[in-house]
Formats: structure tokens, C-alpha cells, sequence
């Protein structure tokens, strides 16, 4: 639990709020990282985690990287991030509408979202107790599909980087989590012609689909690193890049949507090392929060969002163009461009 409380003081946290309502059968923390650039955005996550400095250390991670998610997406808001101590099986409507009373005893300072196991339905019950809720069904929806678009945009740009143009025919892509994102991701990355090697732990059913009918490759949880290919794209969940699976990596590329892919800032300097591109999490995967922000601070338009999402290609190809120029790892290139963001405005 220390080194969770190190990471709060560490990351200057605004706020960390810890939530237990036993009716509901609700625990919950929901960590306001900062608020410098507008109230913050970010999902509810939940997950069995085993420990509460597990869930404490997670939270902390997420909604940093909210932070900066949202600050190099040019958004009006800054991060923060919910996490429910639960199994999906334990999931009720008052467990939702307990973690809504949780949000709107912030009073605005955070927007909630779906995020790992929490979908529309879920925050339609967070709604019956706060309208800090963004993501609504009817308005901006799910995320995850403009979350993919947005890394599929990214990934072009990595393939550009790697190959000197953004066609995907051929271009070997090793996919991992086959979950809301990496489906949808997934189904992109075949229509534009690439040869798909995926891993999944559950969702058996798209992994019936992937393979029959669009011809992927099923390779086991372990073998997806050790795969050769140009691109692995995490899209499971965070620190899967580390030094247990690094020495395996065969890839020219990382380039996924999972959120903290890389356990620490010296994976990201051995990477480079390595010679292996690597397009930052929070970056690559801000489609999903461009799309729900819109909701929150503007009138809902979503052909502003695409072109928002599209310019992800943008930013990945500027940020590798920089790592290359300076030799700093492009997680430490995209860090410092999201955090002089916050420090002094958006230009
Ligand atoms: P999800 O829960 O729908 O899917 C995750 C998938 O990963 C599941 O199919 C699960 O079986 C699989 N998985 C878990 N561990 C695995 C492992 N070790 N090997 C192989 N597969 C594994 O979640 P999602 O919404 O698709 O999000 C995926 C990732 O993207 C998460 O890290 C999330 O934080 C991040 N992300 C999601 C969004 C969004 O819009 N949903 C936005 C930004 C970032």
C-alpha cells in the first residue's frame, strides 16, 4: 500500500476518494489526477483486483495518464479515473448508481465514462444519480469504436515509418485482446489488408470470427510476443510490455490501444535501444476520449470527432519523427509535450 501512496504524492494527485457503500456493495476509488486544463475525463474501470494497493496503484497510473491523454489530444479537460473493486459477475445496478452518487459528490470535477467492463447499460445507472457522466447512450455512445479508428490511424503511421507508406497490405500485425477495441481494431486491420496474428484470454466467439472468417493466425497468451512480425498492438490491459517479455519481442513496432502498456519509463529507453518504434499508449488511443469530451464540452458532432481522431496519425508520426531526431524514447518525447500542456495551456 506504501509504494501506492509514494505514486500519489509522486504524481501530485488533486484528489484520491475512497468509496464504500455496503448496501450497494460498492468499493471504489475514483483518483482526480488534475484539473488544470478543465474538469476532468475519464472511464470506471472494474476489476477483481486481489489487493487495494493493487487497485489504489492502478487508479493512480490511469488517471495520470488521463491527464496526459487529454492534454496531447488538445482537449479542454484534464484526468482522472474511477476503478470498482469487483468481478463482472458482481455487477448490479445499484453498484452503478452507488458509484453516480460517488461522481456527483465531486461536483463536476469529474466526467465519468465506460472503460474494461463497464459498457453504455452500466452508465445508464451511474446517470439515474449524477449528469457528470459522458458516453451516453444516444450521444457519443461506446468509445471503444473510435478508440480503435483512432489506433488503426496511428498504426498507418507507424507502418509509414516502418515501410515508407501507410499501406497495410502484407504488414504483419500481431494483436493482442480481442476485447471491445482490438475486435474492432482487428476487423480494420484485415479490410486494409493486413496479415493478422492474434491472442485472446477469453472472447472465444470473436476469436471464431477472427480466424474463420477473416483468416487470422491464433497463437497462445505467451507466444504473441515472441511472434515475429512488424507490429504488436497490446490491446489487453496495461504493463504487458516488460522486462520478462521484452527479450522475446520479434516485432519492428509496438502500436496498440491498452492503456500503460510499458511497466516503467526504461522499458520505453530499452525499446529504443532495441531499434523497436514504439507509438505511446496515450496517444494512440485517445479516440474514445475525443469522442466522449465532445460530448461533455461542445455540442455532439461526430464528424469533428473523426477528423480530431484522424489527426492521432499526426501526432504518432511527429513524436517518432522527434525520438529519432533526439534518440529520447518517444513515451518520454509524448509525456513531456502532454505535461508542458498542462503546465501552460493549450496553444
Ligand atoms: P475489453 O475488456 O473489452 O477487452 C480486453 C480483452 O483482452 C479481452 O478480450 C480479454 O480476454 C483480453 N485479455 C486480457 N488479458 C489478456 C492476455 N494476457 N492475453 C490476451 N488477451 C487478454 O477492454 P477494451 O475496452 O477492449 O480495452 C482494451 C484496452 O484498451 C484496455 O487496456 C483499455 O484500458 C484500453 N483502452 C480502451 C478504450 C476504450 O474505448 N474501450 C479507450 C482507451 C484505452
Amino acid at each position: 500500500m506504501s509504494a501506492s501512496l509514494n505514486l500519489i504524492s509522486e504524481y501530485q494527485h488533486e484528489k484520491v476518494l475512497f468509496v464504500n457503500n455496503e448496501k450497494a456493495g460498492l468499493h471504489a476509488i475514483i483518483a482526480v489526477h488534475n484539473t488544470n486544463l478543465g474538469p476532468a475525463v475519464g472511464g470506471c474501470r472494474l476489476y477483481p483486483y486481489n489487493h487495494l494497493g493493487d487497485a489504489l496503484f492502478d487508479v493512480c497510473r490511469l488517471s495520470r495518464g488521463m491527464s496526459h491523454k487529454n492534454a496531447a489530444a488538445g482537449l479542454p479537460c484534464g484526468g482522472a479515473k474511477g476503478v470498482i473493486i469487483a468481478h463482472p459477475s458482481q455487477k448490479t445496478p445499484e453498484l452503478f448508481e452507488a458509484f453516480g452518487e460517488a461522481v456527483d459528490s465531486l461536483g463536476g470535477k469529474y466526467f465519468t465514462a465506460e472503460d474494461v467492463n463497464t459498457c453504455v447499460e452500466d452508465m445508464n445507472n451511474v446517470l439515474k444519480k449524477t449528469k457528470y457522466v459522458v458516453g451516453r447512450e444516444n450521444v457519443s455512445g461506446d468509445p471503444s469504436p473510435f478508440t480503435a479508428y483512432g489506433v488503426f490511424c496511428g498504426i498507418k503511421a507507424i507502418a509509414n515509418k516502418l515501410n515508407g507508406t501507410d499501406d497495410l497490405h502484407g504488414v504483419k500485425i500481431a494483436l493482442q485482446g480481442l476485447g471491445h477495441v482490438g475486435f474492432d481494431l482487428a476487423h480494420q486491420l484485415v479490410e486494409a489488408g493486413a496479415d493478422l496474428i492474434v491472442s485472446t484470454h477469453s472472447n472465444r466467439k470473436n476469436m471464431d470470427i477472427a480466424v474463420n472468417e477473416w483468416g487470422a493466425k491464433e497463437v497462445s497468451d505467451d507466444d504473441i510476443y515472441g511472434t515475429e512480425c512488424d507490429i504488436i498492438a497490446p490491446c489487453a490491459l496495461g504493463a504487458t510490455i516488460n522486462y520478462t517479455t521484452i527479450p522475446q519481442l520479434k516485432c519492428r513496432a509496438i502500436a496498440g490501444a491498452a492503456n500503460n502498456q510499458l511497466l516503467d519509463d526504461e522499458c520505453g529507453n530499452i525499446l529504443r535501444k532495441k531499434g523497436i518504434l514504439y507509438a505511446p499508449d496515450f496517444i494512440i488511443n485517445g479516440g474514445g476520449v475525443i469522442n466522449a469530451a465532445q460530448e461533455a464540452f461542445t455540442v455532439y458532432n461526430k464528424e469533428n470527432v473523426l477528423k480530431q481522431v484522424e489527426n492521432i496519425y499526426n501526432t504518432i508520426s511527429w513524436i517518432v519523427d522527434e525520438a529519432n531526431a533526439t534518440g529520447v524514447s518517444e513515451g518520454i518525447i509524448a509525456k513531456n509535450f502532454a505535461e508542458e500542456r498542462i503546465k501552460n495551456g493549450l496553444k
